[in-house]
């Protein structure tokens, strides 16, 4: 098996795992397992690595955080310093948002199927509202006439790491694809006299080929040249989405920023000139890259169980815990975190304690040898971890650790059995 070569914030000292200069072994004991460890270095890092590489080309930038992967209010707080601002996709990420400090005029809602009550709760504060359907428009014009609106395209290219995953095409729900119904959009908020405007696409989470996501740009920047020269409308912002790839496998190229400055970055710098666009924003809206390779998932061993058939290495977390290995085959890295100069001595399948086959976080993973006791890091868990995690099989939900300038600090407690009552209301009193 390929090694994997540990970059910040990993390390091995000994042989054993230090995250962020801390003894991952420590933290399970200090914390208990299952628990989420994110770096606040790593995340201020990944975000300014970012903003810095595209502010070199091009000035005017903001990078939007897609708080679907991870809405830790900490982490939301965070990134609000650093001076992000937020893409929310449902009113409890807005409601998660405000609630971390950021205002509403740094906030933009792209949504999708959303109810006019849902609507009526973004223009009271102000929120800007990523328009994804006509019918959407006519609705909240009915509430309102909002100051900005900014319209979701489709511009009928797609990718990532999983068919779930790809949010662009012609057979996808999101955004509007037809021009002429983009056109169409832009023409009734004007009318209504809308006066600030946006356009945006999100093409897919996890792109892996910087050329369909050059493709994608070009046809979504003619469109916006489109609506500039048939409605005589300047954007204000011109949004080309998150979906920036990080490496899972040891083997994956990481994401190549420079190459993403110097194709997309530039070609968007150029087209704006070319079609006489004016100084709209660059904005981007990356979830999984300011967040993935911050955190990772502890767990510990329960279990070693070798059949005539297989091995397995049963864990404290299972998909109710991250679900991405079950629900899109996804790989994530998983070190031995007290045995990382042991060579490995078999090949396991890790898997969780819920009552199904499918509950599997690794399949066909060379290990070292393995005891009950031992801690799993499962690297690459910042993004889509927690945030998609559940109390399934009633299990109460991990806690989440960040470690700030090398101390870990508790930023979200371990849900304890009561919390499995939260909200249940019991019928049957007295029978
Ligand atoms: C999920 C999402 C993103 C971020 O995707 P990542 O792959 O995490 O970067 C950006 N924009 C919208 C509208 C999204 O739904």
């Amino acid at each position: 098996m390929v090694k994997r070569k540990l970059c910040e914030p990993l390390e091995n000292r000994k042989g054993n795992l230090y995250f962020d200069g801390f003894s991952v072994v420590e933290l399970a004991q200090k914390y208990d397992t299952p628990l989420y460890v994110l770096s606040e270095k790593r995340v201020r890092e990944n975000y300014n690595r970012l903003y810095d590489a595209i502010v070199d080309k091009y000035k005017d930038v903001r990078i939007y955080y897609a708080c679907k992967a991870n809405t830790n209010l900490t982490l939301l707080k965070l990134l609000q310093s650093e001076g992000a601002y937020l893409d929310a996709v449902s009113p409890g990420e807005v409601f998660m948002g405000l609630s971390s400090g950021f205002t509403p005029d740094r906030i933009l809602f792209t949504g999708i199927s959303v109810r006019p009550d849902e609507l009526k709760f973004l223009a009271d504060l102000g929120v800007t509202i990523n328009i994804d359907c006509q019918s959407e428009l006519e609705h909240l014009l009915k509430i309102v006439v909002p100051s900005t609106i900014s319209v979701r395209v489709n511009p009928e290219v797609g990718d990532g790491h999983h068919d779930h995953c790809i949010t662009a095409g012609p057979n996808v729900k999101f955004g509007i694809c037809d021009e002429e119904d983009i056109l169409k959009v832009y023409a009734d908020a004007k009318k209504a006299r809308v006066e600030h405007f946006g356009i945006h696409m999100h093409i897919g989470s996890g792109i892996s080929k910087i050329d369909s996501y050059v493709q994608a740009v070009k046809r979504f920047l003619d469109i916006a040249k489109r609506v500039h020269d048939e409605l005589d409308i300047t954007f204000d912002f011109i949004d080309l989405g998150g979906g920036f790839g990080v490496s899972y496998r040891p083997d994956d190229e990481p994401f190549d920023l420079s190459e993403f400055v110097s194709k997309v970055v530039s070609l968007f710098k150029s087209k704006v000139k070319a079609y006489k666009l004016g100084k709209p924003f660059l904005c981007v809206e990356p979830g999984r890259y300011l967040v993935c390779d911050a955190g990772i998932l502890l767990t510990t061993v329960n279990m070693v169980k070798v059949t005539s058939h297989r091995k397995f290495v049963g864990v404290d977390s299972g998909f109710n815990t991250l679900i991405r290995p079950a629900m899109y085959g996804s790989y994530h890295h998983i070190l031995v975190a007290n045995k990382l100069n042991l060579k490995d001595s078999g090949i396991f399948d890790v898997v969780g304690p819920l009552c199904e086959s499918g509950d599997v976080l690794a399949k066909d993973r060379e290990l070292p040898p393995v005891v009950e006791g031992d801690v799993l890091a499962v690297l690459n868990a910042g993004a889509y971890g927690f945030s998609m995690s559940s109390q399934y099989n009633s299990r109460p939900r991990a806690a989440e650790v960040m470690m700030r300038q090398g101390k870990p600090v508790l930023i979200r407690e371990r849900e304890q059995f009561q919390d499995l009552l939260t909200s249940q209301r019991v019928a049957l009193q007295g029978e």
